[in-house]
């Protein structure tokens, strides 16, 4: 027997939206997404959850376990696990949230008509073509762990800036100046470094890195960090 609990939402229940509730399941060895499903089948037909490859590929089924991002698919149960919702999202009903503010961050860095060499320039939309070249399984779990999110909305977010990385990277971008210039308002001089995002990506990317790669990149166009461009002059004034 398992106990775990999840966290209940529903816009239309009042006076209380979310609520943490209290779930058993027979099996000891159940995958976090079995046990959803085994709620959802055996005890409560209203609990609402993501899922679809079932096998760590679609990234549709991540959610918060003990405050920390997971497959459902892929994560073993453990009693008294606490289920929740990835943060920094609008939660659509229990744990399925509507992932567009991580997608929206990823438009403020990489435009639409993306300038690539004419001879690969096919014809395929540009989300399409950064995933062709990541990893990535869109599962959001970086944007969800970043603690800079939490402070400042306006941050472009790891999810975002590891994605514009892989543009710049790209030996077929002639725009790198551009994308450059993207990320320097609100974006990887923000960061702190923490890693956070490193350890929650399933797929093993490391957005922390990749901010390191964008920072020595934007020092090539003559950026620097804005943080350590406070009063150089140590309070001494030249004028004296
Ligand atoms: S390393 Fe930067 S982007 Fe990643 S979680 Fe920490 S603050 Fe956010
Ligand atoms: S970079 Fe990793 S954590 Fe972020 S959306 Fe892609 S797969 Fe998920």
């Amino acid at each position: 027997m398992m106990r775990f609990k999840i966290q209940r939402f529903c816009k239309h229940r009042k006076p209380i939206n979310s609520v943490l509730i209290d779930y058993e399941i027979p099996q000891s060895d159940a995958t976090l997404l079995e046990a959803l499903t085994f709620v959802k089948i055996k005890t409560d037909q209203t609990l609402t959850f993501s899922s679809g490859c079932k096998s760590e590929v679609c990234g549709s089924c991540a959610v918060l376990v003990n405050g920390k991002e997971k497959l459902a698919c892929g994560y073993k149960l453990q009693d008294g696990d606490v289920v929740e919702p990835l943060r920094y999202t609008e939660i659509i009903k229990d744990l399925v949230v509507d992932h567009s503010l991580a997608q929206k961050s990823l438009k403020r860095v990489i435009s639409w008509q993306s300038k690539v060499s004419k001879k690969d320039d096919i014809s395929i939309p540009e989300a399409k073509r950064v995933e062709l070249q990541s990893d990535c399984i869109l599962c959001a779990s970086c944007f969800s762990s970043c603690p800079v999110l939490e402070v400042d909305s306006e941050f472009l977010g790891p999810f975002a800036l590891t994605r514009n990385y892989r543009y710049v990277n790209d030996v077929r971008c002639e725009d790198e100046k551009e994308k450059i210039d993207a990320v320097q308002k609100k974006g990887i001089w923000d960061c702190t470094l923490c890693g956070e995002c490193t350890l929650a990506c399933p797929q093993g990317i490391d957005p922390k890195n990749d901010i390191l790669m964008l920072r020595g990149r934007s020092m090539k166009y003559g950026y620097s960090d804005p943080n350590f461009a406070i009063d150089s002059d140590f309070g001494f004034n030249p004028s004296f």
